[in-house]
């Protein structure tokens, strides 16, 4: 089975976001377009949520392969970086704390963002926020910020609103909270769960992790590094390559797909089967990839 499917070539994305957080695609649609993308494996790693899962499970095609994760933000010494965690239990009532905390902490952060935007003359108000986001329980984040400037007409699109006035340098930018990531380490082990580091050298966002954090985050239990993203070139990705050998991590490749939120197109990077193997071995849980 496994030689014939390497015969196929199974393709594997292991970084999506839906609706569930700042995805333009309800997750049900995001498993669709997987599966006409060609992917056989899909993981839905929304923002500090599980709120995608069962409608991604519910609508899951026939032959694709569902890894239900999270994209956790994280802080370690003023720096945000991203954990993303695999098959974990999503009751498991640390990590869901963690999670729920993140969120709630977005949306005063948000407010006060617009707030600043507002009292700089931009036309935003929390309403046209309100009007961006999916549901109540969606993880809010500054893309939804961004696509209330674009519906006011102040800019094209997301990327020139992040160029523009919302990245991290940004005067109108402000923090939110965000879990340790050794902390976020423990409680996604504790709940069965792996956990990959997000783009590590994705230094476009903002400063990035010194490299003794990820090996201390590898003695703690990380499995893996997202090597192919196309935030991190060729050097950074080499880079990352040869620390994921020094400290026996799983390299993976993935889209970071967030419908038409941004460039980003499902399977433009893709994991190799091993890797994946090995993840989901690693993975202590009751919940596991799900089959359609
Ligand atoms: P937040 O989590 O609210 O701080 O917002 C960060 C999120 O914004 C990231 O996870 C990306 O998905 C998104 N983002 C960052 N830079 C850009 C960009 N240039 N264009 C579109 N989305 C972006
Ligand atoms: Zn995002
Ligand atoms: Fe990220
Ligand atoms: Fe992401």
């Amino acid at each position: 089975m496994i030689a014939a499917d390497r015969v196929r070539g199974v393709r594997i994305d292991l970084h999506t976001h839906s609706s569930a957080s700042d995805g333009t695609e309800p997750p049900a649609a995001v498993v669709r377009a997987a599966r006409d993308a060609g992917l056989d494996v899909v993981a839905l790693t929304d923002h500090d949520t599980t709120g995608g899962w069962a409608a991604a499970a519910a609508a899951l095609p026939a032959g694709l392969t569902l890894v239900p994760g999270a994209e956790l933000s994280c802080g370690h010494a003023g720096i945000s970086l991203h954990l993303l965690a695999y098959l974990f239990d999503p009751g498991h009532e640390g990590l869901a704390e963690q999670l729920a905390r993140t969120r709630e902490d977005r949306l005063p952060r948000a407010r006060e963002m617009v707030r600043r935007l507002a009292a700089d003359g931009y036309s935003l108000t929390w309403a046209a926020i309100e009007a961006q986001v999916a549901r109540d329980g969606t993880t809010i984040g500054r893309p939804h910020i961004a696509d209330a400037l674009v519906a006011a007409g102040a800019v094209p699109d997301r990327d020139t609103a992040f160029a523009g006035v919302l990245n991290a340098r940004s005067p109108y930018f402000v923090p939110h909270y965000a879990v340790d990531p050794h902390e976020a380490m423990r409680l996604v082990t504790a709940a069965g769960g792996v956990v990959v580091f997000a783009h590590p050298r994705a230094a476009r966002r903002g400063r990035i992790v010194p490299d003794e954090v990820i090996a201390t985050l590898a003695a703690e239990g990380l499995a893996g590094l997202e090597v192919d993203h196309r935030d991190q070139d060729e050097a950074a990705r080499r880079h990352l390559r040869g620390l994921a050998t020094d400290l026996g991590l799983v390299v993976t490749g993935s889209s970071d797909y967030h419908g038409t939120g941004k460039a980003n197109r499902l399977g433009e990077n893709t994991t190799d089967p091993d890797a994946y193997a090995e993840l989901v071995d690693r993975a202590r849980g009751a919940v596991r990839p799900l089959s359609g």
